[in-house]
């Protein structure tokens, strides 16, 4: 076995191997044999998402590494280093319905590059043991749960709640996944994987227009933003809409939509929040009628856990406020909230340098989006995300895009941070 020492003389070594023109033609390859008209059809638990993870199988044949799925359908791909320590890289397989080309599908083939230039480098046996983790249902774009597979590796998932969610044609999430081998009271298992998990990077397209309006390739993520999410309910009174004199309506809607403007203001305040009142359903709901109830969602973003708290009873008072405007009242009740996650120090600092050195600059940002990571880093394990940049900021979608250049560069930073990370999971005390 090699001793730290020797291994960190390894590091010094130059890149032999790194092929960032093959992954592009990985993914390619991938939206060919996967996509459709339409765009990326890798819906988890179909067959064309299984699809995927076996050309991903066939991509691992003749490496010096070892493939499983865990217990909740994770797929690990091993190679074992001189320590037990283990750097994990990892991206999602699964795609929305009609998705794009790039969304996950590149954290798991440029971290398969990455893994293949440890191999090669380091003749088989890195200093540190490299994992490669293909997450299962990351979009939960068929049964509403996103992050399903990480959240069982994180011990946060909800087996309870989530069994019996149905898709569109009525099956119910315990039956698909179960069909794919997966049996839902066995998920909690994949807690095991954490064992010697030292630090998790992962790649991802920036989904947003920020990097684009920059006019820079890559971007340093800081951390997943906290959401709000309520439901709100406005209660006015029927009435005809030809007999009710204006000063005399109690108009739901009115005051919805007095809302759906103040959010503006309320995130405007803040550099990164964003608000969005993304549903508004009227009752009765007819053309000859006052609106009497109004049913409205609200959805509130920031990285700093104080602004989300603020957002969120602005926007309480502000509804309290339009409501008796509009002789109405206002009742809240809250649909699902998560605290923003902050990624590791140490690794935003190897992350900022990574960026540098490829593209010259690094700019820090925060992922409006959650991701896989926010649930790793809740585990505990060190955790940091990259962004390459998304052209016109388009994503979940066929149109989503990214520059072929900007890609090869996002290979080649993810690489060099994983080498930075590599060192400092043998010797934190030296960086
Ligand atoms: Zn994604």
């Amino acid at each position: 076995m090699a001793t730290s020492s020797n291994a960190l003389q390894y590091f010094g070594k130059p890149i032999m191997s790194l092929n960032p023109k093959r992954t592009i033609g990985e993914l390619k390859e991938l939206r060919n044999l996967t996509g459709d008209d339409n765009g990326a059809q890798r819906v988890a638990w179909t067959d064309t998402w299984l699809k995927a993870r076996e050309w991903f199988q066939s991509k691992i044949k003749g490496l010096p590494v070892q493939h499983h799925y865990d217990a909740a359908g994770n797929s690990w791909t091993t190679l074992p280093g001189a320590s037990e320590k283990t750097l994990i890289l990892g991206g999602h397989l699964d795609s929305v319905p009609n998705g794009g080309w790039l969304d996950g599908s590149l954290g798991v083939t440029a971290s398969l590059e990455v893994l293949r230039r440890f191999a090669d480098e380091f003749n088989g046996r890195p200093p540190v043991t490299v994992r490669l983790v293909d997450w299962a249902d990351e979009e939960g774009a068929r049964f509403g749960r996103s992050l399903l597979g990480s959240s069982a590796f994180a011990g946060t998932s909800s087996i309870q709640a989530d069994r019996g969610r149905t898709d569109k044609d009525g099956i119910r999430l315990e039956d698909a996944v179960a069909r794919c081998g997966f049996p839902i009271d066995r998920f909690p298992e994949a807690k095991i994987e954490q064992k010697n998990a030292a630090a998790y990077l992962e790649l991802h397209i920036e989904q947003g227009p920020v990097l684009e309006r920059m006019e820079l390739p890559l971007g340093v993520v800081l951390g997943t933003k906290g959401v709000e999410r309520h439901a709100i309910t406005f209660f006015g009174q029927e009435a005809h809409s030809g007999s009710t004199p204006m000063d005399a309506r109690h108009d739901a809607l009115a005051a919805a939509a007095k809302l759906a403007l103040e959010i503006r203001t309320i995130a405007g305040k803040h550099k990164d929040a964003v608000c969005t009142i993304g549903s508004v359903k009227t009752f009765p709901g007819i053309v000859t009628a006052v609106v009497g109830r109004c049913e409205a969602t609200l959805d509130q973003r920031d990285l700093d856990a104080q602004i989300l708290a603020a957002m969120y009873r602005e926007a309480q008072e502000a509804s309290q406020r339009f409501a008796r405007e509009e002789k109405c009242t206002a009742e809240w009740s809250r649909i699902w909230s998560i605290e923003p996650i902050a990624f590791h120090p140490a690794l935003l600092g190897f992350c900022e340098e990574a960026v540098r050195d490829v593209s010259g600059a690094a700019h820090r940002l925060p992922s409006g989006p959650l991701h896989d990571a926010a649930e790793v880093a809740r585990s505990g394990i060190p955790a940091v995300m990259m962004f390459v940049q998304s052209l016109r900021g388009i994503s979940h979608n066929k149109i989503e895009d990214t520059r072929e250049e900007h890609l090869e560069m996002s290979v080649q930073a993810l690489d060099r941070l994983a080498t930075k990370a590599a060192r400092w999971i043998l010797d934190p005390a030296a960086h």
